[in-house]
């Protein structure tokens, strides 16, 4: 483990510990209240109405600064509404990039909002240079990455995307949804905003929608954000700030654990005659192994693959594997893309994007390895 990794694992175990100005609680309290009494006119606090700011969500949002590295933070009701407050910088003519196999709502979003005359878009392919090439022919105010992508693990250059914007004079919007600051740090790299789906990884126990938008160096961005997310209400509410920071506090030695886990399971599917292929950045056999070891600090807990046999024999004998959507939580979870997460794709840019139907994906957990192996084993026999 780097230096950096512990001094990051410290700043999230002692984020906003000893601050309580009331009574001295270790830990930070949970300011419910919508409203803040203000003495005088004349000298007011940092807190009025909770949508604007509220103490709870500033104690969550300093400490995704932190971690990621950025100056500062809008904390938001889900990962969704953290990519609508971005889009709110784009005017109808600016023209964003985003991969073709995005994050199935995300993609459903803007195209939605791009049929609207919101901001013009073009799905792309971030993996090869001739799909960059070909999306760069014309200068994009924005583009937005996904690495490693859902559910393929599919692995983008954000330092050359990076250099691609900037050049374009446009901003580089990077999820980071699927490793976690912890895994990788979208700003060393050359991005300028960050955003999570927080009810991922960083809360990590599945109780908890949530998202937030990071921003690197730009303190007018910042700025712009926080305006929209307070006009637009996309706000997180404190009470899942509360429950975020407290997941936060545990994440690293979570995302450690289930990435060993992941590595794992990789290694026995890899092998497994009824496994036809298999998508995890940390095996040597994957298009993206060597930008990942670059990239990224690890290969993270998800992983794909596709089953020869009876899916749903197999699925009915997982039992330490939950069929459910979302990941990120303690709890193993096996999602069946094609018909959970990437539904609202469209069967077209599913096919593109190589969502086939054989297709499961894994949420690695933090359960005991040999309990996660045996019941696989099993359950791959009866498919
Ligand atoms: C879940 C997810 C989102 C959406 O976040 P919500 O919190 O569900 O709104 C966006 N991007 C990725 C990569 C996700 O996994």
């Amino acid at each position: 483990m780097s230096t950096q990794d512990k001094r990051r694992r410290t700043k999230a175990v002692r984020a906003a510990v000893g601050t309580d100005p009331a009574w001295h609680a270790v830990m930070p309290p949970l300011y419910l209240s919508s409203t803040f009494q203000i003495d005088n006119l004349a000298e007011r606090g940092p807190y009025e109405y909770s949508r604007t700011r509220n103490p709870t969500r500033d104690a969550l949002g300093d400490a995704l600064s932190a971690l990621e590295g950025g100056i500062g933070t809008c904390v938001t009701a889900s990962g969704m509404a953290a990519l609508t407050l971005i889009l709110h910088l784009l005017e109808p003519s600016d023209l964003v990039l985003a991969p073709y196999d995005a994050y199935g709502r995300a993609y459903w979003l803007l195209r939605a909002l791009a049929e609207k005359g919101h901001f013009r878009l073009k799905f792309i392919d971030q993996y090869s240079d001739t799909g960059l090439a070909e999306a760069f022919a014309e200068p994009p105010r924005m583009a937005i990455i996904e690495t490693p992508s859902n559910p393929l693990m599919r692995v983008a250059d954000i330092a050359d995307i990076a250099a691609r914007t900037h050049k374009a004079g446009g901003l580089v919007i990077c999820d980071n949804t699927f490793l976690s600051p912890m895994l990788q740090r979208p700003f060393t790299h050359g991005a300028d905003i960050v955003f999570h789906s927080t009810t991922k990884f960083l809360n990590g126990h599945s109780d908890v929608v949530g998202g937030a938008v990071i921003v690197h160096k730009d303190a007018e961005i910042l700025a712009e954000l926080q305006t929209w997310n307070n006009a637009l209400g996309t706000i997180g509410a404190p009470f899942d700030s509360y429950m975020t920071l407290r997941g936060l506090r545990t994440l690293e030695v979570r995302v450690h654990r289930a990435q060993e886990n992941a590595r794992a399971i990789a290694a026995f599917l890899e092998d497994h005659p009824k496994v036809t292929r298999i998508h995890y950045p940390g095996l040597k056999s994957h298009s993206g192994h060597a930008l990942a070891a670059r990239q990224q600090e690890g290969p993270g807990a998800m992983l794909s693959f596709t089953l020869k046999g009876d899916i749903n024999a197999f699925l009915a004998k997982l039992t330490m594997f939950s069929l459910a959507q979302s990941l990120g939580g303690t709890e193993s979870l096996i999602n069946h893309p094609a018909s959970m997460t990437h539904v609202s794709m469209g069967a077209e840019a599913r096919a593109k994007a190589g969502v086939t139907d054989d297709l499961l994906r894994i949420s690695v957990g933090i359960e005991h390895i040999d309990d996660l192996l045996d019941n696989l084993k099993a359950a791959l026999q009866t498919a």
